[in-house]
């Protein structure tokens, strides 16, 4: 187990050019030109963690953590790409440009699976800011300050809020509003800070968000943070001025009678295997509070099974538990990112054999879709067709979770909107109920209906 770290000052850079990034200096005026191209219409941020610690520059392009942040060319179609590679190239103004990307970003399906349409609760006839309630247990809390990362993936599914076409309306700088939702639902057992990234707020506003939900006559079980600073930057849990405070957070929490749970994104094993991002976790653990592991399946970063099952392996060694498996979603750069289903139930399964039950509990591939958390159990014959089995982890409606269902198997399909229901069927047993729930503008089906249609009239003036 290795002790030692030396304090490293966090460097955040988001312009691709040679004397910010030297080690682009590797590439062709030409190949850093392309990158250009893409990071006009895409995000791009990295550290000097991430660009001196887990890229493996000797073997770029095709560096998974390379992929992982580095724009590509094949991220944008051809001629979306060769516009804006022109454009830059030509020395074109920035409102030129900007212009471009923005009609690009838009035909990039910027807002996926009904997020903001659907998931906005209400109180008092009001649609609540910085919140989601999709799932009736779970509440996700989107606190102002958290909305960038200490690198930015280049297959996020938040993409658009990064580069501004969505605005941070949806977010919420009050505390009080997740505190007054709770009192009123005490349905919900789980709150979970997300963003972008949670971690990157100081440990002092993080405590103006976590220290009132540690009152015991709330109905909370958990309190989770969605984070990738754990790949990302370690040292926010080792060596920042304030890595203690946020430790001692995550005791309070447990001093509160609640689990408390970092859910760790790391899409590559390399992302655990430096010394400094063991500390950092052994030292989240050591605050008590559990770290569940989760990541998409991406093509050119990690869709293989050995892959996989080192994460896993990874995950195991650093008493960590592995949670979810994603499909990437239907969003930004999906043709360059994309996994067929099939091909992610063998990349789960293959890597799923590697491991030890240990490995096993983790969830996958998963589908995070308009109607739910949708897993692909399987490929079956049944009755001479073959068909996938699918199975809802988590449905809109509490009802349908545990329900499974059958797709005509589709090899090419990758996302639930490709899938076609078995044994000729005209739609899922779902899908008129969900029409219904769009119909009324509100799917928290537990929460009573005036509410739902305040909302839903609320959110229509707003766009
Ligand atoms: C995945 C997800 C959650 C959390 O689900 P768990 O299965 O409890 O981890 C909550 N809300 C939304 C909208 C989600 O997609
Ligand atoms: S850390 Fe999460 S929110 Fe941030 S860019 Fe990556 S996937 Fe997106």
């Amino acid at each position: 187990m290795p002790t030692e770290t030396t304090p490293r000052q966090l460097k955040i850079i988001s312009q691709l050019r040679v004397d910010q990034v030297p080690q682009l200096s590797r590439l062709t005026p030409d190949q850093l030109l392309d990158m250009q191209a893409v990071a006009s219409v895409l995000p791009f941020r990295v550290n000097n963690y991430v660009l001196e610690d887990l890229i493996d520059w000797d073997n770029i392009p095709a560096d998974p953590i390379y992929q992982l942040v580095f724009p590509q060319p094949g991220m944008l179609a051809p001629a979306d790409f060769a516009r804006m590679r022109a454009l830059i190239a030509s020395g074109a103004a920035r409102p030129e440009v900007t212009a471009a990307a923005r009609e690009i970003q838009h035909q990039m399906n910027p807002h996926p699976a009904g997020q903001k349409q659907l998931n906005v609760p209400a109180q008092d006839g009001k649609p609540v800011p910085g919140m989601q309630h999709k799932y009736r247990e779970t509440v996700l809390f989107f606190p102002l300050a958290g909305q960038t990362c200490h690198a930015y993936c280049t297959y996020c599914f938040r993409w658009a809020q990064f580069v501004g076409i969505e605005d941070l309306k949806f977010a919420s700088g009050e505390p009080e509003v997740l505190v007054r939702y709770l009192r009123a639902h005490p349905e919900v057992t789980s709150v979970l800070f997300t963003g972008g990234d949670p971690m990157v707020m100081n440990a002092s506003v993080l405590r103006r968000y976590i220290e009132p939900l540690l009152d015991p006559s709330l109905n909370l079980l958990s309190i989770r943070i969605g984070t990738k600073s754990l790949a990302y930057w370690p040292y926010r849990f080792v060596t920042d001025p304030d890595a203690d405070d946020v430790l001692r957070l995550f005791e309070q929490v447990r001093q509160s009678g609640r689990n408390m749970a970092i859910m760790s994104h790391y899409t590559h094993p390399r992302e655990l295997q430096r010394d400094i991002a063991r500390i950092a976790v052994a030292r989240v653990r050591s605050a008590g509070a559990l770290v569940r592991c989760q990541a998409p399946i991406i093509r050119h970063v990690n869709d293989s099974a050995e892959i996989w099952a080192e994460l896993w392996r990874e995950q195991i060694r650093n008493n960590t538990v592995p949670y979810y498996a994603f499909v990437e979603r239907d969003t930004g750069p999906k043709e360059y990112f994309r996994v067929p289903l099939a091909r992610c139930l063998d990349i789960y399964n293959g890597a799923l054999r590697k491991v030890s039950g240990l490995g096993r509990t983790v969830r996958g591939p998963s589908m995070s879709c308009t109607p739910g958390k949708v897993v692909v159990d399987g490929v079956a014959e049944i009755g001479g067709e073959k068909v996938f089995v699918l199975k809802f982890l988590q449905g809109r409606n509490p009802a349908w979770t545990g329900q499974v269902f059958f797709a005509a198997y589709d090899e090419q399909a990758a996302w639930l909107d490709e899938l076609k229901p078995a044994f000729g069927e005209s739609e899922f047993f779902y899908e008129a109920e969900l029409r219904e729930m769009q119909a009324r503008g509100n799917a928290q089906v537990w929460v009573d209906a005036p509410e739902a249609a305040a909302v839903a009239a609320a959110l229509i003036e707003e766009n």
